[in-house]
């Protein structure tokens, strides 16, 4: 079975093996069809391929859940131009396509193999009567429900009509379910689970902890000069690829856009090459220095968080956060764009009391929004509230930052090795906590 599933994955995708073991094994505990299958792994990491190519594999239709109808597009597209059958019923769908479409899921031998649908549309009542066509005629293969996390209030992107899905799983009998997402704590994992009702899913987790990428936190408010001290980092973080041929280079992360501007400018100054990037800049601007960075003529990008979406590039020597991410799972996914090519690489936080200060005035004024214009107060809206208070004590601690990361993902403690401060300097992190405590009571 391997053989031919190497065959499929070069007839149909051109490539010549697995991208990793992890993606291996997935498609092929999928491709066996009889078991509901969690996937969990990072973006880039190649999930679609987990599905796609079983559902190339098996007789019928392959019905695939995602969140967004611009994703969706996107993912057709690459598929059509694999010349593989695959297309979306979606509102914006015109008339005459959707008919024939429809006409074709209806004849006894569909030539469709993937379905690509929206939560909203799946649930809508017009669809209900083509999908229990299929599952009564057996010609679906499977359910796919990528971006799962958005079942769970938990997550960031929590969707109400992934809640639907349930229901619709619990329609399809004997139809194996896939559920794949990239970002789950541990408690966003059970949700998933529970949420679309997989039954005993074989669990394919990458696991969190890497052993190249170098945590520490800087406390910005010890710093005679902040700029000088990130230049000086930078630095050193770019000079550890001069082994390797290709030069590395990084990204920094600020809240706004002005702090994007004056970091950019004040490494400009200090002889880096740095580019902001944000939303407050012209499009033409902002994809140039996306495409610098990208071809190595910009070495740092200081960008807010809408950078990084879909940038996969290797030689990412360090990720530094200006101010502090808005939840331990952001922060663990926005550094771990940092070395990628498996190379040593540095993660770093400035933290501050301040912008923990504003950060948490922030979100507390956007529940406050949220509730008055809803009315009521939810559970879920303490969510942002505990995700970020695990961000400000992953900073405020002295303990291992990969042992944190990897508790807060439901991962053992792993073998860090020195790989952050608190491993390698317990007594510079020490100090540094007191400095700040004095700081804080003057
Ligand atoms: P994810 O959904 O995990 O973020 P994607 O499924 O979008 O990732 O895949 C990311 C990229 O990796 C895509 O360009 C895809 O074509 C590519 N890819 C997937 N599997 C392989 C493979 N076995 N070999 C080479 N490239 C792959
Ligand atoms: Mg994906
Ligand atoms: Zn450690």
């Amino acid at each position: 079975m391997t053989k031919s599933l190497k065959e499929a994955l070069k007839t149909h995708f051109g490539f010549d093996s697995f991208r990793t073991k992890l993606q291996e094994d997935v498609v092929k505990a999928v491709a066996r069809g009889d078991r509901d299958v969690f996937v969990c792994m990072p973006t880039g990491a190649g999930k679609s391929l987990c599905y796609q190519l079983p559902a190339l594999l098996a007789d019928g239709i392959t019905l695939v859940i995602s969140p967004l109808i611009a994703l969706i597009q996107d993912q057709v597209q690459r598929l059509k131009d694999l010349n593989i059958p695959a297309c979306s019923i979606n509102s914006k769908l015109p008339v005459g396509e959707r008919r024939l479409i429809m006409t074709d899921l209806e004849s006894s031998s569909p030539r469709l193999k993937l379905l690509y649908i929206t939560p909203e549309m799946v649930a809508s009542p017009s669809f209900q009567p083509c999908l229990t066509g299929l599952c009564s005629r057996g010609l679906l293969s499977y359910l796919a429900v990528d971006e799962a996390h958005c079942v769970s209030q938990w997550g960031h992107d929590f969707r109400p009509d992934y809640l639907k899905l349930g229901d619709l799983r619990a329609r399809l009998p004997g139809v194996p379910c896939l559920a794949l997402t990239a970002t789950a704590p541990k408690n966003v994992q059970e949700d998933i689970v529970q949420s679309l009702r997989l039954n005993l899913p074989l669990s394919f987790v990458t696991p969190v902890f890497r052993s190249n990428l170098l945590y520490d936190v800087i406390f910005a408010e010890l710093l005679p000069n902040p700029y000088v001290h990130l230049h000086a980092f930078i630095k050193k973080a770019l000079a550890v690829s001069s082994g390797s041929n290709e030069q590395g280079c990084g990204i920094v992360y600020c809240r706004t856009r002005e702090g994007c501007e004056v970091v950019a400018h004040q490494l400009t100054k200090l002889g880096v090459s740095a580019k902001p990037y944000h939303a407050g800049l012209k499009t033409g601007d902002r994809t140039d220095a996306q495409n610098e960075w990208m071809q190595g003529k910009v070495l740092v990008i200081v960008a807010t968080i809408s950078f990084g979406m879909g940038v996969d590039k290797a030689n990412v020597r360090f990720v530094a956060h200006w101010n502090l991410a808005k939840s331990l799972a952001s922060y663990y996914q926005e550094s771990g764009r940092a070395g990628r090519d498996g190379l040593p690489s540095s993660c770093r936080i400035y933290y501050s009391r301040r912008d923990k200060e504003q950060i948490n005035f922030l979100i507390r004024q956007e529940i406050g929004r949220k509730q008055a214009k809803r009315g009521i107060a939810k559970e879920s809206d303490k969510s942002a509230i505990t995700d970020f208070e695990a961000m400000v004590s992953y900073c405020e601690q002295e303990s291992c930052r990969h042992a944190i990361i990897s508790k807060f993902f439901g991962d053992k403690a792993p073998n860090c090795a020195g790989a952050c401060d608190c491993c390698r300097n317990p007594n510079v992190v020490r100090a540094q906590l007191e400095k700040a405590a004095v700081l804080s009571t003057k």
